[in-house]
């Protein structure tokens, strides 16, 4: 794609592609004319070089804009409008004046300056409250109050919709704009409701957030929040609702990752008297917390973390006696990692020692019987058609059930605490209309993708979909508004990958299929997926692999290692296990995993075991398949979109510009993957293929009325010399369109349009 003129002139100003900075500008240092097999450039260090040109397609390399147009704070209001040029405003803004944030379009691009800025106090959110978008620089506050004030115009609800990498400011931004709505709008009644909602921050990050080498506070799971207003646009209540959380890690830490941040903030409290019965010691002392080596965070002291999680959970209402119980569960989850499991000799069995002091500790703590859990852990029910019984398992069978409940426990936990925020934050009042904003994981792509990559980049290709489709329909109504002639843009339609994920017969009805038959295996789904897709066009086999898929995403080809997806979907929890729990003296392990409240999929439903005897009784368990994990994302994300197509989007793509965490340093190949992935070169591509560049009569007027002829300039009506002096400037009448308010230019007429006005 280049600028698709023939020729060049001497002092074209270009950007050519470059293996480090992506983009190198260059300029012509004699004319270029079509059919020339290269042209000759001088680089910014005065380097000279002869680019190529392939004289076939004539690809000429992109224009660089007027340097006016440098630094604009919307990078639609380029003039060429194409990657480079994208790339080098966000840029320019960023390192020469510290701006983070810039928009495109409808998108609010915020770039993390890891580095505290003066610009998020009090006095900038009143600053911004009540003022028009276009009339201040780009900020979060901008794109809230913009929220905000439609909400009240429209009467309608509203979303912002937060996305980006791993570290890339996900999580911070959406709490400046719940710290934005929670100054401007006030609470209805002295509840404080405004001061509870932002009390969910804590409690959400200490459970959810963990250190991973992207990320000291990395967000494991997905949270839309919907801020509740009422008539007077007053803060009512709010409701979250959270998407897959990250369980793996529970039982799991790579090199250098943290568990959840409450287990390290509860042991290093577990001196406190209060915990004196929670058996805690140091969090090196336990397998679920420290394999991934270092269980501190620079910079962060758990202790003084915990006091302000309590604090929290305190503001919304949770009693002490009520915060106990939770602590005792998530101390319970620890000492289940370090219960000792001894293989015995026979290879196929086990057994825990009677005087194991975790497991002790574990059912002590969750008020459930230790010789039915020592049974239970080293032994499963077996059910077939005719007859159930009772058999030992291997080591890695103990293992591996044994984590199974250490994360299911936790997810329970989780859930339910999500539960009781959504509780104190409910409101008997009458909600007049909401604000939602979702933070969720962006696009990712690593070395191996799994089930967890699929789905998030499952969730990314939906809202990719949504944010499209939305872009789409603003334009075109922004052309009846001014009443040009309808033009269709053609726009990329992510359906078909979408299908291909989530329709009948595609990858996850498949998946689900497979975790159905008894003898299913990973590398039988991978074969039917082949058998069955191979001729989609988002999908591909890869040429050396038996197990592995690749689907092509808006955003990247991604290639998919089909191990494990059954077990992850399936998500099996032992059901004997999760009885004795049931049967718990505790009300709050009893509440945990009742029925209906048992929301994570086990294995089996719930036959009903007395487990107060020696030894249960056996019972045969109905047989009946619970939602798999992919079948309730699917279902998650179904409602997540009906919600958000009721509402007015609002975008913000936050950009990590470096993976060392420095301030202001700017990776340009890391920050072009990421626009490239969010969706932000999607817009540009939109905007350049209608009329990207847009001026009111007025403006237009006074920036080039040096290029009107004198006499005309006696003309009062300014509209008809507007028109008048383009038509006799820009000879092509499909380069520009007269709308009611504006002047609607194709790409590079402003271009154009400066270059005759500093010739002038
Ligand atoms: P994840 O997907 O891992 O949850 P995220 O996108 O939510 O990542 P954040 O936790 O919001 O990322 O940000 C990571 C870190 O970057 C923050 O802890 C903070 O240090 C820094 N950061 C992000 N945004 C800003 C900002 N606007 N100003 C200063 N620092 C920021
Ligand atoms: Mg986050």
């Amino acid at each position: 794609m280049g600028a698709g003129e023939g020729c060049m002139r001497f002092c074209t100003r270009v950007w050519i592609p470059d293996p480090d900075e992506v983009w190198r500008s260059a300029e012509l240092t004699k004319d270029y004319k079509e059919g020339e097999k290269s042209l000759q450039l001088q680089l910014e260090d005065e380097t000279i070089r002869e680019y190529p040109i392939d004289v076939q397609s004539n690809q000429l390399p992109f224009l660089r804009n007027p340097d006016i147009l440098v630094g604009e704070n919307d990078l639609t209001a380029l003039s060429y409008l194409h990657e480079p040029a994208v790339l080098h405003n966000l840029k320019v803004r960023f390192l020469e004046s510290n701006h983070i944030y810039t928009y495109c379009g409808i998108v609010l691009v915020a770039i993390n300056p890891y580095e505290q800025l003066p610009i998020y106090g009090q006095d900038v959110i009143y600053a911004y409250s009540g003022q028009n978008m276009g009339d201040m620089d780009p900020h979060i506050f901008a794109v809230a109050e913009e929220a905000y004030k439609q909400m009240a115009r429209d009467e309608k609800n509203q979303s912002i919709i937060v996305s980006g990498e791993s570290g890339a400011g996900k999580t911070v931004s959406a709490k400046y704009a719940m710290r934005y709505f929670a100054t401007v709008s006030g609470s209805a009644s002295d509840t404080n409701i405004e001061e509870k909602v932002l009390a969910s921050s804590p409690i959400m990050e200490a459970i959810g957030n963990a250190k991973t080498t992207r990320n000291d506070n990395s967000s494991r799971f997905g949270k839309y929040i919907q801020i509740g207003f009422d008539k007077r646009y007053r803060i009512i209540g709010a409701n979250m609702r959270t998407y897959l959380l990250e369980k793996s890690r529970v039982v799991f830490q790579a090199d250098d990752e943290r568990n959840y941040h409450i287990f390290y903030q509860l042991c290093a409290a577990a001196s406190l008297p209060e915990f004196k019965e929670l058996a805690l010691t140091c969090a090196e002392d336990f397998f679920y917390t420290s394999q991934g080596g270092d269980t501190s965070i620079e910079g962060v002291d758990d202790a003084e973390d915990f006091e302000k999680t309590r604090q929290a959970f305190t503001l919304l209402g949770v009693r002490e006696s009520h915060q106990i119980n939770i602590f005792k569960i998530i101390a319970s989850i620890l000492h289940l990692g370090n219960v000792e499991i001894q293989a015995e000799r026979d290879g196929e069995s086990c057994s825990i020692s009677p005087k194991d002091e975790h497991l002790s500790n574990f059912c002590q703590l969750l008020g459930v019987e230790h010789s039915q859990m020592e049974h239970w852990l080293c032994h499963r029910k077996l059910v077939t058609t005719s007859e159930t019984y009772v058999k030992t398992m291997s080591l890695q069978q103990v293992v591996n059930a044994r984590n199974a409940l250490a994360k299911h426990i936790y997810a329970q936990l989780f859930g339910w605490i999500v539960g009781h925020v959504n509780k104190a934050l409910h409101t008997s009042l009458k909600q007049h209309s909401f604000i939602g904003v979702l933070d969720i994981y962006g696009f990712e792509t690593f070395d191996v993708n799994s089930f967890e990559q699929f789905c998030i980049n499952y969730a990314n290709e939906k809202l990719q979909q949504q944010f499209n489709l939305h872009v789409f329909k603003l334009e075109q109504e922004e052309y009846m508004k001014e009443q040009i002639p309808w033009t269709l843009i053609d726009f990329y339609d992510n359906q078909p990958c979408i299908d291909l994920i989530e329709a009948k017969l595609g990858i996850l009805d498949l998946l689900d299929e497979e975790c159905k038959v008894p003898k299913g295996t990973d590398q039988n789904w991978a074969q039917k997926l082949y058998d069955r897709h191979s001729g989609s066009q988002h999908f591909q086999k890869p040429r050396m692999s038996n197990t592995a898929f690749i689907v092509v995403h808006f955003a990247d080809k991604v290639e998919y290692l089909s191990d494990s997806f059954l077990e992850k979907n399936r998500d099996t929890v032992y059901e004997e296990q999760i009885n004795i729990l049931k049967a718990s003296k505790l009300p709050l392990v009893a509440d945990l995993f009742h029925d209906g409240k048992d929301s994570a999929p086990a294995a089996t439903t719930s036959s009903k075991i007395s487990v107060r005897s020696a030894r249960p009784p056996l019972k045969a368990s109905n047989k009946e398949h619970k939602k798999t994990v992919g079948h309730q994302f699917r279902t998650s994300l179904h409602l997540l979109m009906e919600t958000l197509n009721t509402t007015t989007p609002h975008y913000v793509r936050c950009i990590k510009p470096n993976d060392e965490k420095l301030p202001f340093r700017f990776d340009p190949k890391r920050a072009v993957q990421q626009l490239r992935a969010c969706g932000v070169l999607e817009t540009i591509r939109i905007s350049a293929a209608g009329y990207p560049s847009r001026w009111a009569y007025h403006d237009f007027y006074n920036r080039y009325r040096v290029l009107v002829k004198k006499k005309e300039l006696a003309n009062t009506d300014k509209k008809a010399i507007c028109k008048s002096v383009l038509e006799s400037l820009i000879k092509d009448p499909d380069k520009f369109q007269f709308g009611r308010t504006k002047i609607f230019f194709r790409a590079g007429q402003v271009a154009y349009l400066e270059k005759l006005r500093a010739d002038k």
